[in-house]
Protein backbone atom coordinates (compact mmCIF):
# COMPACT_ATOMS: atom_id res chain seq x y z
CA UNK A 1 0.00 0.00 0.00
CA UNK A 2 1.31 3.51 -0.89
CA UNK A 3 2.54 4.93 2.35
CA UNK A 4 0.84 8.02 2.87
CA UNK A 5 -2.34 6.45 2.63
CA UNK A 6 -3.46 4.58 6.12
CA UNK A 7 -5.81 1.71 5.12
CA UNK A 8 -8.16 0.55 1.90
CA UNK A 9 -11.66 2.02 2.53
CA UNK A 10 -13.10 0.50 -0.84
CA UNK A 11 -11.71 -2.61 -2.06
CA UNK A 12 -10.67 -3.08 -6.10
CA UNK A 13 -13.28 -6.02 -6.49
CA UNK A 14 -15.87 -4.19 -4.46
CA UNK A 15 -14.97 -1.09 -7.20
CA UNK A 16 -15.91 -2.89 -9.76
CA UNK A 17 -18.66 -4.82 -8.73
CA UNK A 18 -20.44 -1.30 -7.72
CA UNK A 19 -19.71 -0.20 -11.05
CA UNK A 20 -20.85 -3.09 -13.09
CA UNK A 21 -24.25 -2.19 -11.36
CA UNK A 22 -24.40 1.34 -11.90
CA UNK A 23 -23.64 0.47 -15.69
CA UNK A 24 -26.87 -2.36 -15.83
CA UNK A 25 -29.33 0.47 -14.34
CA UNK A 26 -27.87 3.20 -16.16
CA UNK A 27 -27.88 0.58 -19.51
CA UNK A 28 -32.11 0.23 -18.53
CA UNK A 29 -32.63 3.36 -17.65
CA UNK A 30 -31.36 5.10 -20.77
CA UNK A 31 -32.41 2.17 -23.32
CA UNK A 32 -34.05 3.99 -26.35
CA UNK A 33 -32.39 7.16 -25.52
CA UNK A 34 -30.07 9.55 -26.81
CA UNK A 35 -27.64 9.79 -23.95
CA UNK A 36 -24.84 12.27 -23.04
CA UNK A 37 -22.32 11.78 -20.28
CA UNK A 38 -21.09 14.24 -18.67
CA UNK A 39 -17.40 13.42 -16.69
CA UNK A 40 -16.58 16.02 -14.66
CA UNK A 41 -12.65 16.54 -14.66
CA UNK A 42 -10.59 15.57 -12.99
CA UNK A 43 -11.90 13.33 -10.20
CA UNK A 44 -14.18 11.17 -11.81
CA UNK A 45 -12.44 10.05 -14.83
CA UNK A 46 -11.39 6.85 -13.70
CA UNK A 47 -14.73 5.90 -12.31
CA UNK A 48 -16.35 7.25 -15.63
CA UNK A 49 -13.56 5.09 -17.79
CA UNK A 50 -14.48 2.18 -15.96
CA UNK A 51 -18.41 2.82 -16.14
CA UNK A 52 -19.00 3.64 -19.97
CA UNK A 53 -17.07 0.86 -20.93
CA UNK A 54 -19.91 -1.31 -18.94
CA UNK A 55 -22.94 0.42 -20.29
CA UNK A 56 -24.34 -1.54 -23.05
CA UNK A 57 -26.30 1.27 -25.06
CA UNK A 58 -24.76 3.19 -27.12
CA UNK A 59 -23.80 6.60 -25.41
CA UNK A 60 -21.59 9.55 -26.47
CA UNK A 61 -19.69 11.46 -23.98
CA UNK A 62 -18.23 15.02 -23.17
CA UNK A 63 -16.59 16.63 -20.14
CA UNK A 64 -16.37 19.89 -18.18
CA UNK A 65 -13.96 21.20 -16.10
CA UNK A 66 -14.51 23.24 -12.79
CA UNK A 67 -12.86 24.59 -9.65
CA UNK A 68 -14.54 26.17 -7.01
CA UNK A 69 -13.84 29.88 -5.87
CA UNK A 70 -11.99 30.20 -2.50
CA UNK A 71 -9.77 28.26 -0.42
CA UNK A 72 -9.74 24.99 -1.21
CA UNK A 73 -10.77 23.05 1.27
CA UNK A 74 -14.10 24.60 1.61
CA UNK A 75 -16.53 24.53 -0.98
CA UNK A 76 -18.08 27.85 -1.25
CA UNK A 77 -20.71 26.48 -3.88
CA UNK A 78 -19.17 28.90 -6.10
CA UNK A 79 -18.21 27.49 -9.46
CA UNK A 80 -15.45 28.62 -12.24
CA UNK A 81 -16.03 26.78 -15.46
CA UNK A 82 -11.84 25.90 -16.65
CA UNK A 83 -13.55 23.80 -19.40
CA UNK A 84 -16.88 23.74 -20.88
CA UNK A 85 -18.85 21.00 -22.73
CA UNK A 86 -17.63 20.78 -26.60
CA UNK A 87 -21.68 20.07 -27.71
CA UNK A 88 -24.88 21.98 -27.15
CA UNK A 89 -27.42 19.76 -24.65
CA UNK A 90 -30.31 21.36 -25.85
CA UNK A 91 -32.68 18.40 -25.63
CA UNK A 92 -30.53 15.78 -25.20
CA UNK A 93 -30.69 13.94 -22.04
CA UNK A 94 -27.79 13.92 -19.54
CA UNK A 95 -26.08 12.00 -17.39
CA UNK A 96 -23.47 14.08 -15.27
CA UNK A 97 -20.77 11.62 -13.83
CA UNK A 98 -19.22 12.68 -10.73
CA UNK A 99 -16.20 11.32 -8.22
CA UNK A 100 -18.18 12.49 -4.94
CA UNK A 101 -20.73 14.18 -3.15
CA UNK A 102 -19.78 16.36 -0.22
CA UNK A 103 -21.98 19.31 0.67
CA UNK A 104 -23.51 19.51 -2.89
CA UNK A 105 -22.52 22.58 -3.84
CA UNK A 106 -20.92 22.16 -6.71
CA UNK A 107 -23.16 19.53 -7.64
CA UNK A 108 -26.12 22.17 -7.20
CA UNK A 109 -24.38 25.28 -8.86
CA UNK A 110 -24.01 23.09 -12.10
CA UNK A 111 -27.16 21.68 -12.10
CA UNK A 112 -28.49 25.30 -12.56
CA UNK A 113 -25.96 25.66 -15.51
CA UNK A 114 -26.80 22.61 -17.28
CA UNK A 115 -30.79 22.99 -16.66
CA UNK A 116 -30.39 26.62 -17.95
CA UNK A 117 -29.32 25.45 -21.34
CA UNK A 118 -32.64 23.02 -21.25
CA UNK A 119 -31.49 19.81 -22.16
CA UNK A 120 -34.45 17.05 -21.87
CA UNK A 121 -33.23 15.23 -18.80
CA UNK A 122 -30.21 16.14 -16.53
CA UNK A 123 -29.75 13.33 -13.85
CA UNK A 124 -26.42 12.38 -11.13
CA UNK A 125 -24.02 10.02 -11.21
CA UNK A 126 -21.57 9.66 -7.94
CA UNK A 127 -19.68 6.59 -7.21
CA UNK A 128 -18.96 8.33 -3.65
CA UNK A 129 -21.51 10.62 -1.12
CA UNK A 130 -20.96 11.70 2.24
CA UNK A 131 -24.34 12.35 3.19
CA UNK A 132 -23.09 13.86 6.52
CA UNK A 133 -21.92 16.71 5.20
CA UNK A 134 -24.65 17.64 3.27
CA UNK A 135 -25.35 21.35 3.11
CA UNK A 136 -27.69 21.79 0.41
CA UNK A 137 -30.15 18.97 -1.10
CA UNK A 138 -29.37 16.85 -4.41
CA UNK A 139 -30.80 14.20 -5.93
CA UNK A 140 -28.38 11.98 -6.77
CA UNK A 141 -30.13 9.41 -9.13
CA UNK A 142 -27.70 7.12 -9.39
CA UNK A 143 -25.01 6.49 -6.33
CA UNK A 144 -22.38 3.77 -5.49
CA UNK A 145 -21.05 4.23 -2.15
CA UNK A 146 -22.12 6.04 0.89
CA UNK A 147 -19.38 7.02 2.94
CA UNK A 148 -18.16 8.50 6.24
CA UNK A 149 -16.57 11.50 6.73
CA UNK A 150 -13.24 10.93 5.99
CA UNK A 151 -11.03 12.13 3.33
CA UNK A 152 -10.40 9.66 0.40
CA UNK A 153 -7.84 9.39 -2.52
CA UNK A 154 -7.08 6.69 -5.43
CA UNK A 155 -9.56 5.61 -8.35
CA UNK A 156 -9.23 9.52 -9.51
CA UNK A 157 -9.39 10.94 -6.07
CA UNK A 158 -7.00 13.25 -5.11
CA UNK A 159 -4.88 15.62 -2.39
CA UNK A 160 -3.05 17.98 -3.96
CA UNK A 161 -3.05 16.42 -7.26
CA UNK A 162 -1.45 13.26 -5.91
CA UNK A 163 -2.80 10.08 -5.57
CA UNK A 164 -5.36 9.94 -8.53
CA UNK A 165 -3.30 6.78 -10.07
CA UNK A 166 -3.76 4.01 -7.00
CA UNK A 167 -6.23 1.35 -7.62
CA UNK A 168 -8.49 1.49 -4.65
CA UNK A 169 -9.87 3.95 -2.69
CA UNK A 170 -8.29 4.68 0.92
CA UNK A 171 -8.21 6.89 3.47
CA UNK A 172 -5.33 9.30 3.77
CA UNK A 173 -3.07 9.34 6.23
CA UNK A 174 -3.57 12.37 8.89
CA UNK A 175 0.22 13.23 8.82
CA UNK A 176 -0.14 14.00 5.04
CA UNK A 177 -2.82 16.82 5.97
CA UNK A 178 -0.46 18.22 8.63
CA UNK A 179 2.60 17.69 6.58
CA UNK A 180 1.33 19.93 3.23
CA UNK A 181 -1.26 22.42 4.80
P1 LIG B 1 -18.92 19.56 -2.75
O1 LIG B 1 -19.23 20.82 -3.47
O2 LIG B 1 -19.96 18.49 -2.89
O3 LIG B 1 -18.60 19.85 -1.31
O4 LIG B 1 -17.54 19.11 -3.35
C1 LIG B 1 -17.35 17.99 -4.12
C2 LIG B 1 -15.91 17.95 -4.54
O5 LIG B 1 -15.04 18.05 -3.40
C3 LIG B 1 -15.59 16.62 -5.17
O6 LIG B 1 -15.82 16.62 -6.57
C4 LIG B 1 -14.13 16.44 -4.81
O7 LIG B 1 -13.34 17.08 -5.78
C5 LIG B 1 -13.97 17.16 -3.49
N1 LIG B 1 -14.02 16.21 -2.36
C6 LIG B 1 -14.97 16.12 -1.41
N2 LIG B 1 -14.69 15.14 -0.52
C7 LIG B 1 -13.52 14.59 -0.94
C8 LIG B 1 -12.71 13.50 -0.44
O8 LIG B 1 -12.97 12.82 0.56
N3 LIG B 1 -11.58 13.23 -1.16
C9 LIG B 1 -11.22 13.93 -2.28
N4 LIG B 1 -10.11 13.56 -2.88
N5 LIG B 1 -11.97 14.95 -2.76
C10 LIG B 1 -13.10 15.26 -2.11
Amino acid sequence: MHQGVERVLISRADIDKKVNEMALAISEEYHGKNLLIVGILKGAMIFMADLVRAISIDVQFDFMAVSSYGSSSKSTGVVRIIKDLDQNIQGRHILVVEDIVDTGLTLNYLLDILKAREPASVRICALLDKPSRREVKVPVDFNGFSIPDEFVVGYGLDYNEMYRNLPEIYVLKQEVYKITK
